[in-house]
Order: C-alpha cells, then structure tokens, then sequence
C-alpha cells in the first residue's frame, strides 16, 4: 500500500465529484432495460468513446439480439485486474421520461442509479485518476468489461467474462455496495425452476371422478419443494409463483409454478437439482416436467477472498473512509468468476439503496470515495 499515493487518488477524485455526478445523471437517463438492444447499444457506444479518451484499447463485442457488450484494455502485460460492469437495468424503455435522474442533497435518484450505472462512473474516474496522475503500472494489464444482459443471466456474456477472468489475477465487480458501504465478500448461488404439471380435463359435476386434477398434484408438490429448505445450509426455495386451470366448473389439466432457489454452498446446488429432478406425481395419472437449474454458483469467501478485502480495508482506513464486508442473497457475475477459483471481490460500486425498486439512489459523495479506493486496489501487486 502506498500511503502517499492515496491520499493523491483521493484528493483527485474529490475535486473531481461534480464531474462524476454530471456523467450518473447522463447515464441514468439513457434508457438501457436488458432486452432493448436499441439503446443498450446507444449507450455501449457513449461508453466506448469515453473509454476512447481515457486511453484504452476499446472493443465492441458486436451481438446479433442482445446489447453489445464493450471490452476495455490498459497496458499489455500479463493480466492484474479484470473489471466488471453491467450496462443494462431492470427498467423498461419509457421510466426515465417518467422518473429521470434527480438530486436530493446528497442523492442521485434514478433508474439505475446505484445498479449499476453508479459503479460505471466509479470505474472509468478511478482509471481517469491513475492516467492523469501519471500512475497507471506499466508492467500489467487492466480490463474492464461492460456487459449488456447481467439482470436476465448474462448468457451473452458469460462466455468472454469467463474467458477473461482466467487471465486475470483477481476480478473486481462494481455492483452497489451493501448499505452502508460494505464490499460483497460472500453471495448466495442462485438459480430458477419451473415445475408444470399435467392432469386430466374433465367436467366437474358430470364425470369429476374421471379427471385428474393439476392444480390438487401441484399443491402436494409444492409443500415437497418448500420442505427443501434448510435454513442451517443456508439453502432456501422459494415457490414464488403460480398458475393453473381454466375454470372453476373445469378439473385442471395444467397447473405450474416458478420456484428460486438460493445455495451458500456449492454442493447443495446439484443436490438440490437432483431433488428438484426427481419429484415424482402423487398420483400416478398425473405428469410433471421440471426444467431449471442453478445457474449462477454461490460466490465463496476463501482465504484469498479475505486477504484481498483485508487490503482494501488497510487502503480504506488510510484514506479515512468507512469499509466493511458483508454477504448477499442475490447473485451478480462475481459468482461465475470466483467459481473458477479467481479471487473476487463484489460490491466495489456506489453506496445506495433501493436497487431494483422506484426509491432507487445512489450516494454522490461516495462516487469519488469508491472510486479512490478502486485506484488504489488497482495498484496492488
Ligand atoms: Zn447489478
């Protein structure tokens, strides 16, 4: 750690911290929802041309239906860091013309805002103090990759995130902070199933004895699924929702639910697969089909995890800001890359709140902090 160049990172930044908040609110007020390629492409050229002027080897990786996704190098030695952010948001085209971004004293609300537009800005000004303060290592290489489809799984980008994490040293995610500013050292694996089943129609006054009814199969399996919960493992499933039947004078034939899963440790996802997979109909006159998986592992918090945090907080305490560590139930594409052994740390983005809901904020002196202290992590060995 290098005590001196910190509180230079810092001091930068902090001069820097209307610059940043004019670029959040530009972002947040580019429309940006997963399935939108239209403008996620918009903003991945705005992106790429930012990036542009910080010097970076830019690369549009060009996608046929989701947004295009952008890879950013600095340097050409082997590989230090690789970091990650997510252009799209949750939010569908049409939110910001009804909500656009806003400042409340020191809140910036909006789409976006906190997840993770805000981690966005707070990568491309921790690279823009390294360049200027002439402190970019020449001997290694940084990359940033911004992906396009991470709120829907990122199954256009995992592939190039997996590639690049495995010629990196460690991987730095830009997802918001836990409030009140912790980094993510743990997160839960998750993943989704679909459970249909299928009875027999029939009328339910004249012949209800000959049909099969989906909806009574499905009740009795869905007490099955929820008893798969263990709370000591820290696995929980989650019958979230539900649909079936025709009408009230019909017995159903069809009947169906989405069930989330959530696993902290690695081998209950394909223990809780193999359950999942193995319902059998309580009446034998009826089917069921299960389909899902758990598609992000759960992020583990191994000794090279710890030790990495421990720097950013000796780097942290230096530069006199706050830092923790916590855990998360929800996944990000921190949980692909320390499954391949990479040491991870998530969470490295803006403080806020309200991710994924309408009172979503971030805070806006927290742009130059966390920023600094993503420079600084950037300079260790
Ligand atoms: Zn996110």
């Amino acid at each position: 750690m290098q005590t001196k160049n910190n509180q230079k990172i810092l001091e930068f930044l902090r001069s820097r911290q209307q610059e940043m908040t004019d670029l959040l609110v530009r972002l947040v007020n580019m429309e940006s929802p997963s399935d939108h390629k239209l403008s996620l492409d918009v903003q991945s050229d705005f992106l790429a041309a930012h990036l542009r002027s910080l010097n970076a080897g830019v690369e549009i990786l060009a996608q046929p239906e989701a947004g295009n996704h952008v890879k950013a190098v600095w340097g050409t030695g082997p590989g230090s860091t690789l970091m990650l952010c997510h252009t799209d948001t949750v939010w569908p085209v049409g939110t910001t013309a009804v909500r656009p971004a806003s400042i409340q004293g020191d809140r910036l609300c909006g789409p976006g805002a906190e997840d993770m537009k805000g981690g966005i800005v707070v990568s491309l000004f921790a690279m823009r103090a390294l360049l200027e303060l002439n402190l970019l290592p020449a001997d290694r290489r940084l990359t940033l990759i911004l992906n396009s489809d991470e709120e829907i799984g990122s199954h256009t980008s995992r592939q190039v995130i997996e590639e690049e994490t495995l010629k990196h040293r460690r991987v730095f995610v830009m997802e918001p902070a836990v409030p009140p500013g912790a980094y993510k050292t743990q997160r839960k694996g998750v993943g989704e199933f679909t459970v249909k089943v299928k009875g027999l129609a029939a009328h339910a006054g004249a012949d209800h004895a000959k049909g099969v009814n989906a909806i009574e199969e499905l009740a009795r399996q869905i007490i099955t699924i929820q008893g798969f919960t263990d709370y000591q493992s820290g696995t929980t499933l989650n019958v979230g929702v539900i649909g079936g039947g025709t009408r009230s004078n019909v017995v159903p034939a069809e009947a169906w639910v989405e069930v989330d899963v959530r696993v902290e440790r690695l081998e209950e996802a394909p223990k809780i697969e193999a359950l999942m997979q193995g319902l059998k109909p309580h009446d034998p006159k009826a089917s069921l089909v299960v389909s899902g998986g758990v598609g992000r592992p759960p992020l583990i918090r191994t000794p090279q995890i710890a030790e990495l945090y421990g720097r950013a907080k000796a780097i942290a305490a230096d530069m006199g800001i706050p830092l923790d560590e916590a855990s998360s139930g929800g996944g990000s594409d921190g949980n692909f890359t320390a499954a391949l052994g990479v040491p991870t740390l998530d969470g490295m983005g803006v403080v806020g709140d309200g991710a994924h809901a309408v009172d979503e904020f971030a805070v806006i002196s927290s742009l130059p902090e966390r920023a600094a202290l993503l420079a600084a992590m950037l300079l260790e060995d």
